[in-house]
């Protein structure tokens, strides 16, 4: 029987799959990706945008790294926006509109001519494993064996998939794809523990039965910034720009939702998998908030020459029927189309508890899960796992050493420490407010945080680590310049100040570093003033500003950070025995047991783990360590 040996196999070619197989390839894994259907690699399975709060700076963070889904906006985007964009800079997040069969498009065309990489079609039915050594051997593929050092399975909603309207049920793992049934008792096989989640998507509605004359709209920015950082900015955006629309629902909508809970398979307990808390279809919106007169709509092109309208923020599993009633009484859809109806998905995700930081399993070598099987929703929270699983798969198989990025590197290291240790009753979506380092972990800098990384791992070429460098230096050589510019208390520099509408008492020289401190101080408008003789492009002169102006705040941050780092710099080995451990009281040890830390800094962060039982673990690692 003929066997071919990769390095890395990657299950999957959504966002998690195309991130994982690229990395890998980019590091110099013979890698090959295997996906139920090849032309709807990179496809968005619900709304057609990237990013949004704090999945913005995971999407900043995966481009820093050498990834693709930035760039693939930047080709795809029809409405680029800043959000939070009058807010503090950790909270600031940038979020763009897809055409979003362009995305899948450019993301096949972008896989295809990555050397190493071989993108394959078919169902993997199974896991290869040899118990004596416990590591993973490959897959069955259409009923070859597949052999490789590693394997990614990033399998999102499709495993034993069943898709709900109403009372209609259907297996697949999205509207007209299939479902996987082969891979989850084999994934049960190996001792996982597999879950059942659900999410859910709103309809679809035709563009032409909508007056869209009558709607508010909600434009992109003037100016649209690129996601990616090594976008050239000269000719961007490369898409004409389009603009969303706004309505919402009302009592009426409200009356015919809750008249029909009774058919919603939510509520009547066809499906049991627990769903998206922050994402809530609009039966649970009208359950959970009855009091709420209304809830915001927004009407978004699924791309410039496809007729579908994504309708944000009413997913449903409710049937047809009940969709097209309620649907038709909010202003502005009363004559809608619809090309699709909403649905719910529930499928099967592992406990990701029983993965490393690295996403591989603790109990099988080789082994990595990433994505929405992890317990995750969200395309940048699957592309981020999607991207550190391929480049700890291409490193296991490669014989390098592991990668892991800490909470206070990245947001991708708190969704790493965070799914390994707590796991997710429900899907799981990142928000700033998980970070303890927010401030240290901007949109803006996440390239000065990962970039020098993603270069050495291999992922990002030597040409944009060449732009990156060019770019580092320059805000140096700005910084460095604001440092030594001196404003002194002269009348003509008062009266400029009194001008530019600052109440600034100068009464010593300030330098303008110092300067831009003080409230009401913008970098741009002093600009002229400064002499300094190169052009930063302006998101860049932003990051130097901002390091500027909260530069007490993030030393306060970075002190922090120091003693914190000491205690995650003390592993658990993986062999300990809680049992044997005095001083730890039974449901300590369970937990302990349950979510396996990798490292002091990890139990502390566990439900239920006092400060005692913390020393008492350390008292007994300093132990074994003399011993
Ligand atoms: P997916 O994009 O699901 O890709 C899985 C891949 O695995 C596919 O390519 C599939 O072909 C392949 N595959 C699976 N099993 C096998 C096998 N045995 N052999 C070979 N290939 C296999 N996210 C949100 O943030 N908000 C939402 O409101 C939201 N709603 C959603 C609604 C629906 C109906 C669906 C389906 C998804 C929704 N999502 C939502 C989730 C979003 O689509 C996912 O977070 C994201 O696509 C996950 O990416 P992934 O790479 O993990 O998996």
């Amino acid at each position: 029987m003929a066997q071919t040996l990769y390095d890395v196999l990657v299950i999957g070619g959504g966002h998690a799959g195309a991130e994982a197989a690229h990395a890998a390839a980019r590091m110099g894994a013979r890698t090959a990706l295997i996906t139920l259907d090849r032309g709807k690699i990179g496809m968005m399975s619900c709304n057609p945008a990237i990013g949004g709060l704090a999945k913005g700076q995971l999407v900043k963070e995966i481009d820093a790294l050498g990834g693709l889904m930035g760039r693939i906006t930047d080709r795809a985007g029809i409405q680029f926006r800043q959000l939070n964009a009058s807010k503090g800079p950790a909270v600031r997040s940038s979020r763009a509109q897809c055409d979003k069969l362009l995305y899948a498009r450019t993301m096949q065309d972008v896989l295809s001519a990555v050397s190493g990489l071989d993108l394959l079609e078919g169902e993997v039915s199974e896991l290869l494993f040899d118990e004596k050594t416990n590591k993973i051997q490959g897959v069955m593929l259409s009923g070859e064996p597949l052999h490789a050092s590693s394997v990614v399975i990033t399998s999102g909603t499709f495993l034993r998939a069943i898709m709900h309207t109403g009372d209609e049920k259907s297996t697949g793992g999205r509207v007209g794809e299939r479902a996987s049934t082969g891979l989850s008792p084999s994934i049960e096989r190996l001792g996982f523990r597999l879950r059942r989640l659900k999410t859910g998507t709103p309809p679809r509605l035709h563009r032409r039965s909508i007056p869209w004359d009558q709607l508010p709209i909600q434009a992109g920015d003037p100016q649209p910034t690129p996601f990616s950082f090594f976008t050239e900015t000269l000719n961007f955006p490369v898409l004409p720009q389009v603009p969303c629309h706004v309505t919402y629902t009302n009592e009426q909508t409200h009356q015919i939702i809750e008249a029909n809970f009774g058919r919603s398979p939510m509520y009547r307990g066809d499906i049991t998998g627990a769903g998206p808390r922050y994402c809530p279809s609009i039966e649970d919106k009208v359950k959970r908030f009855r009091d709420k007169e209304r809830h915001q709509v927004f009407l978004e092109p699924e791309g410039l020459d496809v007729d579908e309208v994504y309708v944000n923020g009413i997913s449903t599993s409710l049937p047809r029927d009940v969709q097209e009633a309620f649907v038709r009484s909010i202003v502005g859809l009363e004559k809608a189309e619809f090309i699709r109806y909403g649905y719910a998905v529930e499928y099967d995700a592992v406990d990701a508890r029983q993965l490393k930081r690295t996403y591989e399993s603790k109990d099988w070598g080789g082994l990595f899960f990433a994505g929405q099987v992890n317990g995750t929703s969200g395309y940048e929270e699957a592309a981020a796992q999607g991207l550190i699983a391929g480049i700890n798969a291409a490193a296991k198989a490669l014989d390098r050493d592991p990668f892991i990025l800490q909470r206070d590197q990245a947001y991708m290291g708190v969704l790493a420490d965070d799914l390994t240790l707590k796991g997710s009753d429900e899907p799981y979506r990142m928000f700033t407010s998980r970070a303890e380092f927010r401030l240290l972990l901007r949109e803006d800098n996440a390239d000065m945080r990962l970039s020098e990384l993603g270069h050495q791992v291999g992922v990002l070429g030597d040409e944009d680590f060449r732009r990156f460098s060019d770019k580092k230096a320059k805000m140096e050589r700005f910084s460095s310049h604001l440092k030594g510019y001196y404003f002194t208390p002269k009348a003509e520099t008062l009266r400029r100040f009194e001008e530019l509408g600052y109440n600034v008492q100068l009464k010593d020289r300030i330098s303008a570093w110092e300067l831009l401190k003080r409230p009401k101080v913008v970098l741009d408008e002093i600009l002229s003033d400064l002499n300094f003789d190169e052009t930063l492009e302006p998101a860049w002169r932003g990051a130097v500003e901002t390091e500027a102006r909260y530069e007490g705040y993030i030393k306060r941050d970075l002190e922090l950070l120091e003693r914190v780092r000491k205690s995650d710099a003390m592993k658990i080995p993986p062999t300990i025995d809680y049992a044997g451990i005095g001083g730890l009281s039974n449901e300590v040890k369970n937990r302990l047991l349950e979510a396996r830390p990798e490292t002091i800094g990890q139990a502390s962060r566990l439900q239920g783990i006092t400060p005692a039982s913390i020393a008492n673990l350390v008292i007994h690692l300093r132990m074994r360590e003399r011993a």
